[in-house]
């Protein structure tokens, strides 16, 4: 389309021509010949400017007419006047096509427009290349991905771009007309890594058959491909590691196909990997019953509450399942029992994948637990035995010491002074013997009732125990104006009245070994992971080293009676009591410095192991 300027000059100067040929047309009587030649000018004006062309038509009319007005409506010739009328009419017409024109032609121009722009910047590489495989325009991503500039890339062959697959391509679809696309990985021309592409190569077909070049579709997808790449790593990782394990695991997925078989349930089943991986229908379980079983993992998947019950589940947290269970298929047909976890696989959003099973063999472990349970069994029976004897040893005895004890006294109190002084010191080591014989006898009698006497566990208030020791302690402390203090004493679940006597005790030898100083007892606690450890601490006399260990046995003793008198079983008393508790009981001390003991006492054990 021609400037503004370009366009007044071209309107002045046909306008100048038109009316001139006009007038000396008419003049010459030959204007009927000339008249005909305005279609021309005002057929062009029309195309070129549209609606301008009908202020032209209608100047032209007005010239056209100005002779009748100049010489009088006499001269009026009608047929020129119609002729007028029918250039204005004309000029009317050819002006609205060629407005429509420029319609078409602005609307080509915004949708051209509107391509290039998408065509710049769409974020897909885009080319075009004629039928010698030359590059006929390419875009900004196309020239990012290339990794040269426009001005190189423009006109040169196919050929020399880093793609060396693209040649072969490109034939192709020129050949066959039909479009293609393939995924290649290159180094681009400016770049130090390597890309990936994806590329669809479409034919420009005319007419259905003439193929004159095509268009390239380039996409950049190295980081998807990387991220691809670092998955595969990934999941080969997470399959060595599946492989590594020392249990027998394999896995399923949601459709209940195997997707992982490690080595040591090939070893366990002798099947191999690929023998079984991608196979569903319980496959897994062939190798352990013979025949296709709904296996543990699949209470994952289907929640089957009679599957739960023939498999005796035991253990389950949440959906983790824990069974034990004899195959008497495995081991060459001697059969196993396995202990078997199943869980399930969760994505990122918590959705259930499907499941792992490990399976370990605890033949071995069961025959041992099973030896152990015997020889324990054996060892409670003899246990109790001996429990039962000194029980009874200690209770019959009690009888006849009880009588012994009594007329021995009762000699003591006749005959005093009546007999030689021989006698009487004779008569006082027997009342002496026959006491300490008493003593000894309740002590032992006391030891065995902490197992045979012993009481549920319930729960304990450690405060309320402590209470109880110092009430029942009460002379001793007064006489001995001790201070004992303690904080942070738990609940815990134990037998009570065996607390009250492991407190009595270590509280009354706390007071007893404290020497020339005032008494002084603190008792706390320290909670520990499944546990509370107690101490009693003491400023007491101490104990060496070497009889950490020796003070806890029965009838030990590290004084003489006239020292500090006792029998030896008080801590042998509360080692039993902490023992059946399953706690444990020491001593930290430093002879001069005071004492302290410690004992635990576990929590109550929880369900899940
Ligand atoms: P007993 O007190 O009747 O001798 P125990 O079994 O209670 O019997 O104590 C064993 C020995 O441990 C005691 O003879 C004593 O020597 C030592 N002993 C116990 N408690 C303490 C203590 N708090 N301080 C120093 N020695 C202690």
């Amino acid at each position: 389309m021609s400037g503004k300027g370009e366009r007044i000059i071209i309107i002045s100067s046909m306008i100048v021509c038109t009316g001139m040929t006009y007038y000396f047309s008419f003049f010459l009587g030959i204007h009927t010949v000339y008249t005909h030649l305005f279609y021309m000018p005002i057929a062009m004006a029309g195309f070129w400017w549209g609606i301008k062309c009908i202020w032209v038509a209608v100047y032209l009319g007005v010239i056209l007419l100005s002779p009748y007005v100049y010489y009088g409506l006499a001269t009026i010739r009608y047929d020129d006047l119609l002729r007028s009328i029918m250039f204005i009419v004309v000029a009317w017409f050819i002006g609205f096509l060629g407005e429509k024109n420029l319609e078409l032609k602005k609307r080509i121009k915004v949708s051209e427009e509107k391509y290039s722009l998408v065509f710049e910047h769409v974020p897909v590489g885009v080319f075009h290349f004629n039928e010698t495989g030359n590059i006929t325009a390419c875009n900004n991503t196309f020239t990012e991905i290339i990794g040269s500039p426009q001005e190189v890339l423009l006109g040169i062959n196919l050929s020399e771009l880093p793609d060396t697959n693209i040649v072969e391509n490109v034939k192709r679809i020129l050949n066959t007309g039909e479009p293609l696309h393939y995924e290649n990985n290159y180094r681009a021309f400016t770049s130090d890594r390597n890309l990936y592409i994806s590329m669809d190569l479409v034919p420009i077909v005319i007419n259905n058959t003439k193929v004159t070049g095509g268009v390239g579709l380039v996409n950049n997808i190295t980081n998807y491909k990387e991220a691809e790449e670092r998955l595969v790593v990934a999941r080969q990782q997470l399959f060595d590691i599946i492989d590594f394990l020392p249990d027998a695991t394999f896995v399923i997925d949601q459709e209940g196909k195997v997707v992982a078989w490690n080595r040591a349930i090939e070893e366990m089943t002798e099947v191999k990997k690929e023998e079984i991986i991608g196979k569903g229908d319980h496959a897994y379980s062939i190798p352990f019953y013979g025949y296709p079983k709904q296996g543990i993992v699949e209470l994952i998947i289907s929640n089957n509450k009679e599957l739960e019950k023939e498999y005796n589940v035991k253990k389950k947290r949440g959906n983790t399942y824990i069974v034990e269970l004899f195959v008497p298929k495995l081991n060459h047909g001697k059969g196993a029992y396995l202990w078997i976890k199943a869980t399930p696989l969760l994505n990122s959003e918590g959705r259930q994948t499907g499941a792992i099973q490990s399976i370990r063999d605890i033949t071995e472990h069961k025959r041992s637990e099973e030896v152990l349970k015997g020889q324990t069994q054996e060892l409670a029976r003899s246990n109790a035995e001996l429990e039962q004897f000194a029980y009874v040893a200690s209770h019959d005895l009690q009888e006849p010491l009880r009588m012994v004890a009594s007329y021995v006294q009762l000699l003591a109190r006749r005959y005093r002074g009546k007999l030689d002084s021989d006698a009487d010191e004779f008569i006082e080591y027997a009342v002496d013997g026959a006491t300490r014989m008493q003593m000894l006898i309740n002590d032992l009698l006391a030891y065995s009732r902490v197992s045979t006497k012993g009481r549920e566990f319930r729960e304990v208030n450690c405060q309320k125990a402590v209470s109880t020791a110092l009430q029942n302690l009460r002379a001793s402390i007064e006489e001995s104006n001790a201070l004992i203090t303690w904080d942070n004493l738990p609940v815990i679940y134990a037998d009570n009245w065996q607390m009250v006597v492991v407190f009595q005790n270590l509280i009354s030898n706390a007071i007893k070994y404290s020497g020339e100083r005032r008494p002084q007892v603190y008792i706390t606690m320290f909670k520990q992971e499944g546990k509370s450890l107690f101490s009693v601490q003491d400023n007491g006399i101490g104990i060496a080293p070497e009889f950490y260990e020796r003070i806890f046995l029965i009838f030990q003793r590290l004084h003489n009676r006239a020292e500090y008198p006792g029998t030896g079983i008080g801590l042998a008393i509360c080692k039993k009591i902490v023992e059946r508790h399953g706690g444990s009981i020491w001593v930290e001390s430093e002879p001069g410095q005071g004492s302290t003991f410690y004992f635990t006492i576990p929590d109550k054990e929880d369900e899940w192991h």
